[in-house]
C-alpha cells in the first residue's frame, strides 16, 4: 500500500467516526519559542490544554514533522527519521480511552478490502503504563490483545506530562512484531528491533501539581474535559504495508537512495547490522535519502539556510547529505540529482514541492554549491597543515584543527579523514577544548542577552516524550559531526 493511500485510509476512516480532518500544519510552528512541529498535537496544543475553546471536538490529521533530535538514529535504526508524518486523532473532551483502543484496533486489523489496513493481529503488542488496570481492561474487553502480549511499562515511557502544572496522564503504545528474524521474542520489553512502535495513544486525564521532575508530581483531580491525543508513525506503517526492511525503504523515500547507488556506483543491500560489510555505505545511503527529503520539506515551509536556530537545522541537514555523498566517493554537486528524485516522491501528496520547485531547488544548490565552495578552500588550508605538521613530525594541532573549522567552515570529521588518508593523525583532544571554550563564551554572551531559549525548554517539557527541541546551543554539541 503506498504512502498516499496509508494517509487517504487515515483521514477517511476518522471522519467516518466523526472526526473533522484539519489539514497539516507548517513545519515551522506557529510559536516562535518552538523551532519546528514535533508531534501531530504540536498545532492543538492551545485546545489540549484548555487555553482555547475547540471549533470540533474530534479531529485528525496528517502532520509533517521534525525531529532533530533523532538526527543520529538515521539510517541506523530501521525507524527514525529526522522528517516524518505522523497521523493523528484527537478528541477534545469527546471520547475517551475506551473508544480511542477500539478506533485504533478498528483501524489496523480491519481487511485492506474493507478500508483498513489488515494487520494480523497476532503481530499486534500492546504496553500500558504500569498503574493504569482501566488499559489493560479496556484492551481485553474490546480488541483480541490476549494478556500476554500487554506489557506494563514505567512513567518515563509511558506517561504524558508537560513538567508543568497541568494536564498529565498514562499512554498505551501499539507495536507490530516482525518476527523472529528480527531480534528476540518477548515484546517490546526485550526488543525494539524486532517490535517495531507504531501508534501512540495519549490518554490525558489527570491535573497535576507539584512537579518536581517529568516523573515526580502530585496528581491532584482527574480533569474536567478529558482528552485524547495519538501518534502513529505513516513510514513505520507503510514499511510494514510495503514489506520492506525500514522507513527509508518506503516509497516516499526509496527513490533517493536508489540515485545516491547510481551517482556512487555502490549497490544498496539493505544491510541492518554493523557486522554486514555493506553497512557503512547503505546507511550513508540512508542518510542522503532522509535529509534530502527533509531538506525539501523544510525548504518548502519557507527555511533557508543560516547560521542559527532553523535555518542552521537545514544546512546541517544538507551538509550532511553532501558530506554523506563524498564518503560514498562522489565529489561534484548532487543536489540536482538527488532533489528532483524527492520531489518527484513527495509530490503526489505534496503538489507544492513541484510547483514551487524552481525557488527550492535555488536555495538548496546553492547551499551545497557554498558547502563545496568551503571543502574546496579548506583543502588548500588543511594541505599546507598537514606539510608542516609532517616536516616536525607532529600530528596536525588543535589550533590548525579549530581555524579550519572555525574560519574555514570545515567540518572536523572531514579534517580528520583527510588528514588520516595523509598518514596524520589530529590532536582532537586539543580541538575540542578549543570548541569548548568558543561554546562557553558563546554561551555566557547569550545570558547577557535576552533570548527565546527559556521559552523552548518550556514547550520542550510541554510537548513531553523526551523529544528534543533544538536549540542552537544542543546542536553545537554535536559538533563533531557536520
Ligand atoms: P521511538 O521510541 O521509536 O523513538 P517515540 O516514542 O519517540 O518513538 P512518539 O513520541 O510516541 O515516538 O511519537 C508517536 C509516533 O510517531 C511513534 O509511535 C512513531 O510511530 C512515530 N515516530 C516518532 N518519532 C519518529 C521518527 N523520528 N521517525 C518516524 N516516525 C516517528
Ligand atoms: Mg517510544
Ligand atoms: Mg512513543
Ligand atoms: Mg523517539
Amino acid at each position: 500500500m503506498k504512502s498516499q493511500e496509508i494517509t487517504k485510509r487515515w483521514v477517511d476512516f476518522f471522519v467516518s467516526k466523526g472526526h473533522t480532518a484539519v489539514p497539516s500544519a507548517s513545519l515551522v510552528s506557529s510559536d516562535p519559542s518552538l523551532l519546528f512541529t514535533v508531534a501531530g498535537m504540536v498545532p492543538f496544543i492551545p485546545y489540549l490544554t484548555a487555553r482555547e475553546e475547540p471549533p470540533y471536538s474530534r479531529a485528525t490529521s496528517v502532520q509533517k514533522c521534525i525531529r532533530t533530535g533523532d538526527i543520529e538514529e538515521v539510517g541506523k535504526t530501521a525507524r527514525h527519521g529526522t522528517f516524518f508524518q505522523m497521523c493523528g486523532n484527537f478528541s477534545f473532551g469527546d471520547y475517551f480511552k475506551e473508544d480511542a483502543i477500539k478506533f485504533a484496533w478498528e483501524l489496523l486489523t480491519t481487511s485492506v478490502d474493507d478500508g483498513g489496513y489488515g494487520l494480523a493481529p497476532e503481530r499486534l503488542w500492546v504496553t500500558v503504563y504500569e498503574e493504569d488496570d482501566e488499559a489493560e481492561e479496556l484492551w481485553l474487553k474490546n480488541t483480541g490483545v490476549p494478556a500476554e502480549r500487554i506489557q506494563r511499562m514505567g512513567k518515563s515511557d509511558n506517561y504524558w506530562s508537560t513538567g508543568q502544572p497541568g494536564p498529565a496522564g498514562p499512554c498505551s503504545e501499539i507495536y507490530y512484531d516482525r518476527g523472529p528474524a528480527y531480534g528476540v521474542e518477548g515484546g517490546p520489553l526485550a526488543d525494539e528491533t524486532r517490535y517495531i512502535e507504531i501508534w501512540n495513544l495519549v490518554f490525558m486525564q489527570y491535573q497535576i501539581e507539584n512537579v518536581r521532575s517529568k516523573v515526580d508530581f502530585d496528581i491532584v483531580g482527574e480533569l474536567p474535559k478529558k482528552n485524547i491525543d495519538t501518534g502513529l508513525g505513516m513510514e513505520r506503517l507503510a514499511m510494514i504495508l510495503q514489506g520492506v526492511e525500514n522507513m527509508y525503504e518506503t516509497d516516499q523515500v526509496r527513490p533517493v537512495i536508489d540515485k545516491a547507488a547510481e551517482l556512487s556506483g555502490k549497490e544498496y543491500t539493505s544491510a541492518e547490522t554493523p557486522e554486514d560489510p555493506h553497512h557503512t555505505d547503505d546507511v550513508r545511503m540512508r542518510v542522503v535519502a532522509d535529509h534530502i527529503r527533509s531538506a525539501l520539506m523544510l525548504i518548502s515551509d519557507g527555511v533557508t539556510p543560516s547560521n542559527e536556530g532553523r535555518g542552521y537545522v537545514l544546512r546541517r541537514l544538507i551538509r550532511r547529505a553532501v558530506r554523506s555523498m563524498r564518503l560514498l566517493g562522489v565529489e561534484q554537486a548532487c543536489l540536482p540529482e538527488l532533489l528532483p528524485a524527492s520531489r518527484d516522491a513527495m509530490k503526489g501528496v505534496y503538489p507544492v514541492v513541484e510547483t514551487d520547485f524552481a525557488r527550492i531547488s535555488r536555495i538548496a544548490y546553492a547551499e551545497e554549491k557554498a558547502f563545496l565552495r568551503t571543502i574546496a578552500s579548506g583543502t588548500a588550508r588543511l594541505e599546507d597543515a598537514v606539510k608542516e605538521s609532517k616536516a616536525a613530525n607532529k600530528p596536525l594541532s588543535g589550533e590548525d584543527a579549530f581555524t579550519l573549522h572555525d574560519t574555514y567552515g570545515f567540518p572536523i570529521d572531514l579534517t580528520l579523514e583527510m588528514a588520516e588518508e595523509a598518514g596524520l593523525k589530529v590532536d582532537e583532544a586539543a580541538f575540542r577544548s578549543l570548541m569548548q571554550e568558543q561554546r562557553q563564551r558563546a554561551q555566557a554572551d547569550a545570558k547577557g542577552k535576552k533570548g527565546g531559549h527559556a521559552d523552548v525548554s518550556v514547550f520542550q517539557e510541554l510537548l513531553g516524550q523526551g523529544e528534543t527541541v533544538f536549540t542552537g546551543y544542543t546542536e553545537l554539541e554535536g559538533e563533531s559531526r557536520v
